[in-house]
């Protein structure tokens, strides 16, 4: 009989059996330290003692209530919590359970009261993997091959890559700003633009952080020519950068958020945030969805806040992010082979480059298999797949943080000597 397998594909050979903070425990009672976080979801680590308790108290009490027909008290205590967090002004909720889910929303939301088709999304910016967030995506190939044809009236321009180019963040910013002027000068009137989406950090495309110049310079373009700012926090948000939301590094105003995993700290839940003047004008039923807003999962979405607050964690983030840059930097000058080290907070990748300056895949793949040998679970993303990346769960403390580099530079070590 053929062997059943529930995975593609599985990047490290971990079978988890249970979690503690920010360490996985595989079936062997062995230790992993985890720095993938569930893919940044965990922001509280694995099974916090409060995310657990307001959990299983709510799944004893009510577990679904679908929120369009009936509503619940979770879901009415979160949305008035995320009033305390939530950029002024955008104060009407939508509810869904997935990152692709909430952009496919804040698709929709944008063309229905703009009355305009175009979406415009950066290269190598990542939205999800369902049709129409995957039309959004250009992380890598992988996930647009063979699919099309795929949701029309996207249009595409570069985001800023000051490595990549070898230019400073100024430089990298002029150009992204004079390219997306030019767009909309030959391709993609204003008048057919609804929306600019936009990761404040761009994630699975590479760990590379928007500058606050860019975003602002977006800012900027979208009063200008009423098109929506529509800001994907599904990686960023809920303190993984050192501040509550990736944007707020740049102090603008996005007029759509996206919120997801580190949201409810590992329970599916998802939200788009807007102002009560675009909410207002989707015709009721036309978002929705039948398990959007699950009374488990705003519960535990809930205490994930409370525990953010109470704990200090987006602080914690920003302090321990520090150390791990500077502990990860003092690799890279041992091992030329990392040519960049770049991050915000908790959201950290080491970009591997030949000599000659081309992605180095080999050498990044084996680091990140000897990290995992040796007890450290990471993950890789950029389009040639060159970029190790470190996300650890906002719980992280100082010697976890110090353990996570020496055990990185171990298998740096070890990776550069097999190549
Ligand atoms: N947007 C961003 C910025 C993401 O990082 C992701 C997931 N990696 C998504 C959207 C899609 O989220 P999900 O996998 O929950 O659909």
């Amino acid at each position: 009989m053929a062997e059943l397998s529930p995975v593609l594909k599985q990047a490290t050979p971990v079978l988890a059996a249970r979690g503690e903070g920010v360490h996985l425990y595989d079936e062997d009672g062995r230790r992993y330290l985890d720095f993938t976080a569930g893919i940044g979801v965990t922001s509280t680590g694995h099974c916090h003692p409060r995310v657990v308790e307001a959990a299983q108290r709510q799944v004893g009490t009510l577990i679904h209530g679908q929120y369009t027909t009936v509503m619940h008290r979770p879901l009415l205590d979160l949305t008035e919590r995320l009033g305390e967090v939530l950029p002024e002004g955008l104060d009407r909720l939508f509810y869904v359970n997935s990152g692709s889910e909430a952009v496919e929303a804040s698709v929709r939301l944008a063309r229905h009261v703009t009355g305009r088709q175009n979406i415009v999304a950066f290269q190598g910016g990542f939205h999800g993997r369902t049709m129409g967030a995957a039309a959004l995506t250009t992380s890598g190939v992988k996930v647009r091959a063979g699919i099309g044809p795929l949701m029309p009236g996207v249009v595409f321009t570069p985001f800023p890559e000051a490595y990549r180019h070898g230019w400073s963040q100024a430089e990298a910013t002029r150009f992204a700003l004079a390219e997306f002027d030019q767009l909309l000068a030959t391709t993609s009137s204003p008048r057919d633009t609804a929306a600019i989406i936009v990761e404040p950090v761009l994630g699975e495309g590479g760990y590379i952080p928007a500058p606050p110049e860019f975003l602002a310079g977006l800012r900027e373009r979208a009063d200008k020519h009423g098109i929506l700012l529509i800001v994907d926090e599904v990686q960023t948000g809920v303190g993984r950068t050192g501040r509550f939301w990736g944007h707020d590094h740049a102090g603008i105003r996005p007029d759509i958020l996206i919120t997801a995993k580190g949201l409810a700290s590992g329970f599916p839940l998802s939200a788009i945030a807007a102002p009560a003047e675009l909410m207002g004008q989707a015709w009721p039923g036309s978002q929705g969805g039948t398990y959007g807003g699950n009374a488990v999962a705003a519960a535990a979405a809930l205490a994930t806040l409370d525990v953010v607050r109470d704990e200090g964690l987006v602080a914690n983030a920003a302090e321990q992010g520090a150390r791990l840059q500077e502990g990860l930097r003092k690799v890279a000058a041992d091992h030329p082979v990392i040519g960049d080290v770049r991050g915000l907070g908790l959201m950290i990748g080491n970009e591997f480059t030949t000599p000659d300056g081309r992605p180095d895949t080999a050498t990044a793949t084996r680091a990140h298999a000897a990290a995992a040998e040796r007890g450290l679970l990471l993950l890789t993303c950029g389009p040639h797949g060159n970029v190790v990346r470190m996300i650890p769960p906002l719980v992280v403390d100082s010697a976890q943080v110090d353990e996570g580099v020496r055990l990185w530079a171990e298998a740096v070590q070890a990776a550069v000597a097999a190549g």
